[in-house]
């Protein structure tokens, strides 16, 4: 396996398969559907815009789930690998179910939201949904009484954060990614662009994921079984 030295400054990008084994199903590897709902419908604005009820109902659940599920070796090894590395790690996670922090990452950023907050769809305040009532079918702003919306980034909206990710995909030396099939962007574009200033950049997918052309190394199989290994060596 490859090894990552202290003078490395490691960069690593997350997505669905790293939760697989916590018991929460990915996204596109099946058929494009999300537990079961068109994309379209529950992950654009245009889809909440349409039925906001059915999307709150989606979100609630999949809150719900994330509140129950416990991080998996995958990520006990990323924060095992932060407290070797220090300032030079960097997390990014295009997942939205909080199972980094639960584990105890620090450094890390949710480019793509959580599911544990909210914000109003008129005043932009923000909410912890444990702070809010959930039984109406359409949460409502404490402050203005509006819509309230799930705080994820949905498509065709700008991710978090973009600032400080392209500063760590620039300097990396390793780019780490795991768990994610490489059809979303601007996320999957993180790989090329860290090899292309100079990074070593390897992948561990259960597939082979459509970017692997730009893997240096591809390690495929589980992340809660591959990742322990490569921070151990
Ligand atoms: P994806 O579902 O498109 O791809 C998941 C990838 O993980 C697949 O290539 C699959 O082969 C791989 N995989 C499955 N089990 C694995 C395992 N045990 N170990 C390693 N790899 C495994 O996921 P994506 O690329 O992250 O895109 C999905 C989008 O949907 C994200 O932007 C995310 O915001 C959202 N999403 C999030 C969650 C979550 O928070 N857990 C779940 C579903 C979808």
């Amino acid at each position: 396996m490859i090894q990552i030295n202290d003078n490395d400054f490691v960069a690593i990008l997350t997505g669905a398969g790293i939760s697989a084994e916590s018991g929460i199903q990915t996204f596109r590897s099946s058929d494009g559907l999300w537990e079961n709902h068109r994309v379209d419908d529950v992950a654009t604005p245009e889809g909440f815009h349409r039925d906001p009820i059915l999307v709150w109902r989606f979100y609630k659940e999949r809150y719900q789930h994330s509140l129950r599920a416990e991080p998996n070796p995958g990520h006990y090894a990323l924060v095992d690998l932060e407290n070797r590395m220090k300032d030079n790690f960097f997390l990014i996670t295009q997942n939205v179910d909080g199972l980094h922090t639960k584990a105890g990452s620090k450094r890390m950023v949710e480019m793509h939201g959580r599911l544990s907050t909210c914000f109003c769809t008129k005043c932009h305040k923000n909410y912890n949904l444990k702070d809010i009532d959930l039984q109406p079918e359409i949460p409502l702003c404490l402050s203005c009484k509006k819509h309230l919306r799930p705080d994820i980034v949905w498509f065709g909206e700008m991710p978090y954060y973009m600032d400080q990710i392209y500063e760590a995909v620039a300097k990396c030396t390793i780019f780490i990614t795991v768990g994610t099939s490489g059809h979303v962007y601007p996320a999957a574009y993180f790989l090329s662009m860290a090899r292309q200033k100079g990074a070593k950049t390897i992948g561990v997918n259960l597939d082979e994921p459509l970017n692997s052309h730009d893997m240096d190394y591809f390690y495929q199989g589980k992340a809660g079984e591959i990742l322990p290994e490569l921070v151990d060596s």
